[in-house]
């Protein structure tokens, strides 16, 4: 719900499989290549992997983890697929955010064997030793859900506020739909379990807003009323863009999740405010009205300006926020009464 700014840190880490998918669709378009299969394929593919090994001119780290992992087999099975993949991959690369707009598409229908094979990428081979010693920080992928797990709420709900071991590492754009996608590195987002793992799946709404380009909290404002949690969009927001929103709620189920699981922390919220109000004027005899409005007005920007210090911390903040701001708004009638 709020954006997660990209950081050197994260590139650092996730940065280098954009670099190694790169090499390999690009070793997957040179020589040899394949269209029938033979048994001898695989030979002929590892003799081409040593000769570029000693090959000085030639960088490629994934040479070193092609030859002593399964990694070889899968690049096996990319040289039979008939699609330029490394072309393929650049688009989406540079098309990312259009893809999400729903600006750019892309109607490629993959072959299982290339499904698996980036399955594997991001199953198996990124996870393993031989992989992390050769190509980027040992367990990169564990530091990484580590960073974002520190102090902070799941960027999709906002509801939750993440534990190293409660969250994972989410496709955005499913892999199982668009397997490049599989390690594309803004296409990794952590997120609750509860988000990732038992709500969104494999599903897919586009356009949508993502949480690495957008401040989603900008867009819109929750609503309290008649014990209905609800959105409201600002009125510079386009058509587009509250659609994007909308596919986003829709996505994550958080209209609903809101509404069974947040209202008591909000009667909390409210119940709070009355008491601390209370608090202060009970032994004031003869309290005008007016003095108990301001009272409450104090109360209420304390308050705004102590969770507001939280945000992305704390979980719900945005919607605590929001209904504080509609208590303000409605001149806390409902407080005073
Ligand atoms: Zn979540």
């Amino acid at each position: 719900m709020y954006k997660v700014e990209w950081s050197a840190k994260m590139e650092s880490l996730i940065g280098p499989y954009h670099e190694f998918i790169v090499e390999i669709l690009e070793f997957v378009n040179q020589e040899p290549k394949f269209s029938i299969k033979t048994e001898s394929d695989l030979e002929v593919l590892v003799k081409k992997i040593k000769e570029l090994k000693e090959d000085e001119s030639c960088n490629y780290k994934f040479l070193d983890v092609a030859t002593r992992t399964n990694l070889k087999n899968y690049i096996r099975d990319l040289k039979y697929e008939g699609e330029n993949l490394l072309s393929k991959y650049n688009e989406f690369n540079i098309n990312y955010r259009e893809f999400l707009s729903k600006d750019w598409e892309d109607n490629t229908q993959y072959s299982k064997e290339l499904t698996k094979a980036f399955e594997y990428f991001y199953t198996d081979l990124i996870h393993g030793k031989i992989f992390n010693d050769t190509v980027g920080e040992s367990n990169a992928i564990r530091e990484f859900r580590e960073e974002l797990t520190l102090e902070s709420t799941c960027p999709y709900c906002d509801y939750h506020e993440m534990e190293f071991d409660s969250a994972s590492v989410d496709h955005f754009i499913p892999k199982s739909q668009y397997p490049l996608l599989a390690i594309f590195p803004q296409n990794l987002v952590v997120a609750c379990t509860a988000c990732n793992d038992r709500i969104k799946k494999e599903k897919l709404y586009l356009p949508i807003m993502h949480p690495y380009f957008d401040n989603l909290d900008e867009y819109f404002y929750f609503t309290y009323k008649d014990n209905i949690i609800d959105i409201e969009f600002y009125d510079y927001v386009s058509i587009k863009d509250r659609e994007k929103v909308k596919n986003f709620f829709k996505l994550f189920n958080l209209k609903e999740r809101y509404n069974k699981y947040s209202k008591r922390k909000l009667i909390k919220l409210k119940k709070e405010i009355q008491r601390n109000v209370i608090k202060q004027i009970k032994d004031i005899e003869n309290i005008s009205i007016d003095e108990v409005q301001f009272k409450i007005r104090e109360e209420l920007d304390d308050l705004y300006a102590d969770i507001s210090k939280y945000k992305k911390i704390d979980a719900l903040t945005k919607l605590k926020l929001d209904y504080l701001k509609q208590m303000k708004e409605e001149c806390f009638s409902d407080l005073i009464s």
